[in-house]
């Protein structure tokens, strides 16, 4: 039987939370005041006030890439299982310096605003979209089929094309992104770098080409050698049924 654990008291009034609450903000004064009526409470609000702070990016509310390399990982371990496809779109603001030229830096931060806003009524809840630095944004797709990516990418792009941005009562901006994109490995388990390096790459080639375009890297054909198959499949005596189902009735690697 395990024993239940031992109940650890914490004095409050000990803790140096000074900083928490400067980092929250003014709105979290209001919970200084529960402290003596829910200690547990008001600390486990304080806890998830921070956790929230530390994943998102300030300036446009969208998730950080702290966020991003989380659900990145958690993607490329699905994607490694269950062999199901996965996007992450890239995309860079074209021009974006001659905004803050011209307009200042003010006016480009709005800018960047009013696009991760526009970006976030493009995507379902279950993609992630993050601001990956500067002007640039990141979009991870799951359960996305190279079949639509494309299409879902367009739609993205030709939205933030279409859509003004008013940065003062008299000056209205039209923004244009290029976009990269890349497909997960499947059944293989790669890393978060090497994903965004090859969505970044196709990112490279938009910007060359001109901007204001999207580049996809065709879904790669994972292959897996006569011997990473047999670390896979050796134990078995047949191919596990789920993986059949999901890659047509072959398995990932094709004839040994
Ligand atoms: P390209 O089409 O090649 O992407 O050109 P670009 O001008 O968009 O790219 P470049 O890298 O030359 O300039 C990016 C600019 O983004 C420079 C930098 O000052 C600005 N920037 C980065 N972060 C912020 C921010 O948070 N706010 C504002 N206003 N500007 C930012
Ligand atoms: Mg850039
Ligand atoms: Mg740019």
């Amino acid at each position: 039987m395990t024993k239940p654990a031992p109940s650890i008291l914490v004095d409050l009034h000990g803790l140096r939370l000074d900083a928490a609450h400067a980092l929250l903000g003014p709105d979290s004064d209001g919970l200084r005041s529960t402290v003596q009526d829910d200690p547990v409470a008001y600390l486990q609000a304080l806890i998830d006030g921070l956790s929230e702070l530390s994943l998102k990016d300030p300036l446009t509310g969208l998730s950080n890439r702290r966020l991003l390399t989380a659900e990145l990982e958690g993607e490329i371990d699905r994607v490694a299982r269950s062999g199901e496809a996965a996007l992450l779109l890239m995309l860079d603001i074209d021009h974006f310096k001659s905004v803050n030229d011209t307009y200042g830096h003010l006016a480009g931060d709005q800018v960047l605003q009013a696009v991760g806003k526009a970006l976030a009524g493009c995507i379902r809840p279950m993609d992630t979209l993050a601001r990956y630095g500067g002007e640039e944004f990141a979009i991870v797709l799951p359960s996305c089929q190279p079949a639509f990516g494309h299409a879902v990418a367009e739609r993205i792009r030709r939205t933030i094309e279409s859509s003004p941005i008013r940065v003062s009562p008299a000056v209205d901006l039209r923004v244009t992104v290029s976009i990269g994109g890349a497909f997960a490995l499947q059944w293989i388990r790669s890393t978060t770098e090497l994903w965004i390096d090859r969505a970044d790459h196709q990112l490279y080639i938009a910007k060359t080409a001109g901007r204001n375009r999207l580049c996809l890297e065709d879904q790669p054909v994972s292959t897996v050698s006569a011997e990473e198959k047999h670390l896979l499949f050796g134990h078995l005596s047949a191919p596990d049924p789920a993986w059949i189902d999901m890659s047509s009735g072959a398995i990932p690697g094709g004839a040994a």
